[in-house]
C-alpha cells in the first residue's frame, strides 16, 4: 500500500481595473491583442508600475488564509522562455511574497483537516496561445493580468481532499471579493504535484507535476489516473521518473504519427 502525497499550486486572476504593471484594462475580450501596452510586451525603456489594488487584494486573501504578514514585499524577475511569454521574463515574487505559512481548514464527510499554505504571491499572467494544425497564434490580452498563486505544502492525501480544498479556496476568493474565480473562464486553474510513498515511510517519493488544470473534476480525474499509473510502476519495483515518463510519451506519440 502506498500513501498519496499531493501539493497544489493554485492560480487565481485578481479583479482590478488595470493590469498588474501597466494601464491596459484587465478585461476579457473576444478581439485579440487590443488590451496591450509596451509594458505588457516588455519593450525596451518601459517602467512597470505596480497595481496597488492588486496588492491590497492579494494581502487580504493572505490574511484570510492566516498567513504571516510581511514587513515588506518584493517583486522579482523570473527569466524563462516560452511562446506565451515572448518578453522572456515574468514579474513574480520569490524572496518576499504577500504571505507565508498559512492554512485553510477543510471539512470532509467524516473528518476535518488543516491544509497548510506554503506561500501566497502575486505575479503576472502570461499571454494565451491558440494552437492550429501547423501554427499557433498569440493573444496578449491576458499578458500582465494580476495573478495570485497559492502554494500548499505536500499535505493533501486524496482527490476528495484536493477538490474540497479548491472549492473552499474559491469561497475564500468570493468572500474576500478578490475574484469571480470561475474555472470555466480560466480565472482559477491549478498545477497538481503528486507522488506516492511506502506506507510508514517518511521519505517523499518522486513527484510528477500536471499543469494548468481548470475544472475541479478534471483535477480529481488526473489524481486518480496518476495514483493508478504510479502504483503500477512501484508495484513492478521500478522508479517513477518524470523525465523518462515524459520522454516515453513523446516517443509513443512520434511512433503513432509515423504509423
Ligand atoms: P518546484 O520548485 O518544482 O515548483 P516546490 O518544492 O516548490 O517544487 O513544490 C511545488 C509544489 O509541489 C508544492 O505544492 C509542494 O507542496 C509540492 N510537492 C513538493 N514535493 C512533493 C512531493 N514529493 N510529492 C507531492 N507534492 C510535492
Ligand atoms: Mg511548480
Amino acid at each position: 500500500m502506498y500513501k498519496v502525497v499531493i501539493g497544489l499550486e493554485v492560480h487565481c486572476e485578481v479583479e482590478t481595473k488595470s493590469k498588474n504593471f501597466s494601464g491596459a484594462p484587465n478585461e476579457f475580450s473576444m478581439i485579440p491583442n487590443i488590451h496591450v501596452t509596451p509594458v505588457d510586451l516588455g519593450l525596451p525603456g518601459i517602467l512597470p508600475v505596480v497595481n496597488a489594488e492588486a496588492c491590497r487584494k492579494a494581502l487580504k486573501t493572505a490574511m484570510a488564509l492566516h498567513c504571516e504578514q510581511p514587513d515588506e514585499i518584493i517583486f522579482d524577475r523570473k527569466n524563462y522562455f516560452y511562446p506565451d511569454l515572448p518578453k522572456g521574463y515574468q514579474i513574480t515574487q520569490v524572496t518576499k511574497p504577500m504571505g507565508r505559512n498559512g492554512y485553510l481548514d477543510i471539512k470532509l464527510k467524516d473528518y476535518e483537516k488543516r491544509i497548510y499554505i506554503h506561500q501566497l504571491h502575486l505575479e503576472e499572467d502570461t499571454a494565451s496561445l491558440d494552437h492550429y494544425s501547423n501554427y499557433s497564434l498569440i493573444d496578449y490580452n491576458r499578458s500582465g493580468i494580476p495573478l495570485m498563486e497559492i502554494v500548499t505544502e505536500p499535505c493533501i492525501s486524496s482527490a476528495e481532499e484536493a477538490v474540497t480544498f479548491l472549492e473552499d479556496l474559491r469561497d475564500v476568493f468570493l468572500f474576500c471579493e478578490v475574484s469571480e474565480a470561475r474555472s470555466n473562464k480560466g480565472q482559477m486553474r491549478c498545477d497538481v504535484n503528486i507522488s506516492l510513498m511506502e506506507e510508514g515511510s517518511d521519505v517523499l517519493g518522486t513527484k510528477v507535476e500536471m499543469k494548468n488544470i481548470n475544472a475541479f473534476n478534471s483535477v480529481a480525474a488526473a489524481i486518480e489516473y496518476e495514483i493508478k499509473r504510479q502504483s503500477a510502476i512501484l508495484d513492478k519495483g521500478e522508479k517513477v521518473n518524470k523525465k523518462q515518463d515524459a520522454l516515453m510519451k513523446m516517443v509513443k506519440l512520434i511512433l503513432c504519427e509515423k504509423k
